[in-house]
């Protein structure tokens, strides 16, 4: 027998009992995990979420800007001019720019719009709690979700109109205000951006929002909040290691998208207040991997307010020196970690 050979059945032998002692354990007291980790299902919904992903806007020549003055186009794009019509004759725009500019922040701004997927594109639909905070957060067995505020979303987290809504409601009812005319956008796209909170329930959607929207107006952007629940076993990579699936994580849920998230969130150059809210069923048992969990964290230092909720005990240590305050449940009596 070679000596490599002779190594693999050793180890083999001494790997076999752990091995099979861990999925005994992991099936008893954590069937979830094991179920979890159906590859195919995982990767079912990862192959239905790439087909459902939105596009990313594409780079558009200068003669299409929506805001005035309206650029004069290039010879070659002459016959793409647009006409830009004097609103002399409407009440609305006779009023002094301050009135409307209350109008507009009343009609587009401060609110809440949760972010959701839909087929290949991004849907925005207008929180129904008067703020964010008070929106209830639940899980539907598989995903956070706001049922209570916007409905269901199915397995790959693309969202599902509540039964007998009608889909023309479903975006926040600010498209048409903005569509009429050219000086209202002008003067109204700013309050859009700058004065509401925009909440995401899933990664992909702050990513898809970041590119699916203009850089300018992206950075506009001051309140964001995030609902994620986490998934076994990120950042354990002992644990991912008997998995014996490849990868261990799909996107959203591996350290990737995670990491690729914040890069987005640190590079917004308004920002004001983030809140997040993360659910780990069986917490962090090893304060290292939940370190490394929060390290991407540490790259956002703009906001003022920065808040992260976890739903599991833990080391107030972890967010020593961390630009943002980490806010754990209350340990029950007795207990101390
Ligand atoms: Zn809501």
């Amino acid at each position: 027998m070679s000596r490599t050979r002779f190594t693999s059945v050793a180890l083999g032998i001494l790997c076999g009992p752990i091995l099979c002692c861990w999925i005994a354990i992991a099936s008893c007291c954590c069937p979830g995990q094991l179920q979890r980790h159906g590859e195919s299902e995982d990767r079912k919904r990862f192959e239905r979420r790439q087909i459902m992903a939105p596009r990313p806007l594409p780079v558009r020549p200068p003669e299409r800007a929506l805001t005035i003055p309206v650029p004069v186009p290039s010879t070659e794009h002459k016959k793409d001019a647009r006409k830009t019509l004097h609103q002399s004759g409407s009440r609305l725009l006779s009023l002094p720019l301050e009135l409307r500019e209350m109008i507009w922040r009343k009609a587009v701004g401060d609110n809440t719009f949760h972010i959701v997927l839909k087929k290949n594109k991004l849907g925005h639909l207008r929180c129904k709690a008067p703020r964010t905070i008070d929106c209830p957060l639940g899980f539907n067995g598989r995903t956070l979700s706001r049922a209570c505020c916007w409905g269901m979303v199915d397995s790959a987290n693309i969202w599902q109109p509540k039964a007998g809504s009608s889909s023309k409601h479903s975006d926040g009812d600010i498209l048409p205000l903005l569509q009429s005319c050219r000086q209202i956008y002008s003067e109204a796209i700013q309050y859009l951006y700058t004065t509401n909170c925009f909440s995401f329930y899933d990664l992909d959607c702050l990513r898809y929002f970041s590119c699916t929207t203009l850089p300018s107006r992206f950075s506009l952007i001051r309140t964001i909040d995030i609902s994620w629940c986490l998934t076994w076993p990120i950042y354990d990579p002992v644990a991912q290691s008997f998995l014996l699936t490849s990868p261990a994580l799909y996107p959203p849920h591996d350290e990737a998208s995670w990491e690729e998230t914040w890069r987005v969130i640190a590079s917004m150059q308004n920002l004001n207040f983030i809140r997040v809210s993360l659910l780990y069923f069986d917490g962090f048992r090893d304060r290292r991997c939940e370190r490394k969990m929060l390290a991407p964290l540490r790259h956002v230092t703009r906001p003022r307010r920065f808040e992260v909720h976890v739903s599991w005990l833990g080391d107030d240590a972890a967010a020593e020196g961390a630009p943002f305050t980490l806010i754990r449940p209350t340990a029950p009596e007795g207990e101390s970690d």
